[in-house]
């Protein structure tokens, strides 16, 4: 592992805050002499918004801040740097091709004001987009307007609401199994329904007999996450599909995780009466920081009438937006939702096309199921079935010399390599879940499942060096917990806070905190 750990080495830098580098009178331009008469401040904004000095505000050349931000830039490891394996997360490398594309001056200056005759090409993408997703899924409808997956959720909700009050039936009750995402239970409860947990069965998946139970006159629907959490397929869903319908309800499902069945199998045909995407996750669009995404939701003809406005339609070869949908819930997003994850999207799917679209999931599946063969020797498997894109082990057999996940998730910073997702899902306790993705080469997967294997070896036989991982990142062990009851969001000119230290870093034992 001598390779990982020069990786690791180099984010071991001191950065002081801009704040703390600033000196009085240093700026980071130089303009010319004026050409035109100075004008007083004064006389242009009045007295009442003037301040007579900002406080604090740092003091710094260009080159200073540029370096400065630079050098953070490679603190971060980022799915450029490698393997990138949080689970739950789906697609993390995405084409420059379609970042080139979605940058194009025609589709970043064209304004969702603008008349529709103005805009037909950037119409056209969103209609082919949708149609697409339609034949991908194998639903009868589409809108592109939520803005991420938890927002497709609850405009999924609100579809179904619309649909039973026109109906005119009252059913307030949400079913939600635990091996969901944590998503569909706050939409649910969002959307105003009450929200009752399914228990998964021992083979982790949904059985029909628990949904049975749970059947009443006030179900709406079931939230499935499919594959769910465990990164196991529904293997119940026809049935699961028959017992809903049967008894009035509908079958939501959670599609964030399309990418381990798309061109393989549709949820149009499993009885699926409404799902999200997350395009974001499924096809292309970088997701860290927090967005921008894209959760369109696809639904069946009969919840077609209750779809955000407006649409696109397209009449012989031109496109127009429809207003007039008197069912419709109306608007869930400003203008058209985020294009720019569209135009992606549609780069992407057109770029694949029907054949590649296709390996997609055969990629994400093999190499989950690749780790989850290397790795089953040395982690416990708490569902020891075929996964599709995501595994979930636990920290079962480290334990009884005290290492946690935790400890094997820092350890994982020492080898120069992201850890996975943990402690999620819920269900599994001290889940380790690791979600490859379809891009991963097998000389990564093997790197990450050498590392890994390093670490079951050294949560054997040297049990302290993980609990004091890691050893070479940037900093030591965050006090998690401070660190999120009393966040520290803004700098004052007199400095942190006397109880807050900053010297955790390299191989100085300090904690971020001295004193509780
Ligand atoms: C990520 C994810 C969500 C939530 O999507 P956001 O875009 O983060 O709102 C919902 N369900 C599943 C299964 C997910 O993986």
């Amino acid at each position: 592992m001598r390779d990982s750990n020069r990786t690791a080495q180099h984010i071991t830098l001191e950065e002081p805050l801009l704040f703390e580098r600033s000196q009085p009178g240093r700026v980071g331009y130089s303009l010319p002499p004026m050409g035109v008469p100075e004008t007083p401040v004064e006389d242009l904004v009045p007295d009442h918004l003037r301040r007579d000095r900002v406080e604090g505000l740092p003091e710094l050349s260009e080159f200073d801040v540029v370096r400065h931000f630079n050098r953070l830039a490679q603190w971060n490891y980022c799915i450029d740097r490698g393997i990138y394996p949080l689970g739950s997360c789906t697609m993390k490398y995405n084409p420059r091709l379609n970042e080139v594309i979605a940058r194009w001056t025609a589709f970043t200056e064209a304004h969702p004001y603008l008349p529709d005759e103005f805009v037909q090409g950037c119409l056209a993408i969103q209609w082919h987009l949708e149609c697409y997703l339609s034949e991908i899924t194998g639903m009868d409808a589409v809108t592109l307007q939520p803005a991420a997956g938890a927002h497709g959720e609850l405009t999924g909700l609100l579809l179904i609401r619309a649909c039973l009050e026109d109906r005119g039936e009252k059913r307030t009750r949400i079913l939600v199994p635990d091996s969901a995402h944590g998503t569909n239970p706050a939409s649910a409860a969002l959307g105003g329904f009450e929200v009752v947990h399914l228990k998964s069965d021992e083979r982790g998946l949904l059985s029909p007999s628990t949904l049975r139970a749970a059947m009443s006159q006030d179900v709406a629907a079931l939230m499935i996450t499919n594959p769910n959490t465990l990164g196991l397929f529904e293997e119940d869903i026809l049935e699961i599909a028959d017992v809903l319908h049967e008894g009035g309800a509908f079958l939501y499902m959670d599609g964030a995780n399309m990418n381990a069945f798309l061109g393989i199998a549709r949820p149009g045909d499993m009885g699926v009466d409404v799902l999200h995407l997350n395009l974001h996750k499924t096809f292309s669009t970088p997701h860290g920081g927090g967005g921008p995404g894209s959760g369109p939701v696809c639904v069946r003809e009969h919840l077609a009438p209750y779809l955000p406005v407006p649409r696109v339609a397209r009449e012989g070869d031109r496109y127009r937006r429809i207003w007039d949908s008197p069912k419709s819930i109306g608007r869930v997003k400003a203008f058209e939702g985020h294009f720019g994850v569209h135009v992606r999207a549609l780069a992407y799917i057109l770029s694949l096309g029907r054949d590649h679209l296709r390996d997609i999931a055969v990629h994400a599946v093999l190499n989950a199921n690749y780790l989850m063969a290397r790795l089953k020797p040395y982690y416990h498997l708490p569902y020891d079935r075929r996964v599709m894109h995501e595994v979930v082990f636990n920290d079962r057999r480290q334990n009884p010399t005290g290492v946690t996940t935790m400890d094997i998730a820092k350890r994982l910073i020492d080898y120069g390599l992201h850890p996975p997702t943990v402690y999620f899902p819920l269900i599994v306790p001290g889940a380790l879940m690791i979600e490859p993705t379809e891009t991963e080469s097998l000389e990564e997967l093997d790197r990450f499942v050498e590392a890994m294997t390093q670490i079951a070896r050294e949560a054997a036989e040297q049990p302290e060096v993980l609990r004091s991982a890691p050893q070479r990142g940037a900093f030591r062990r965050f006090d998690e917990v401070e660190a999120a009851r009393h966040p520290i969001l803004r700098w004052s000119p007199q400095g942190f806070p006397p109880a807050w230290k900053r010297v955790s870093r390299g191989s100085e034992d300090v904690p971020i905190r001295d004193e509780k």
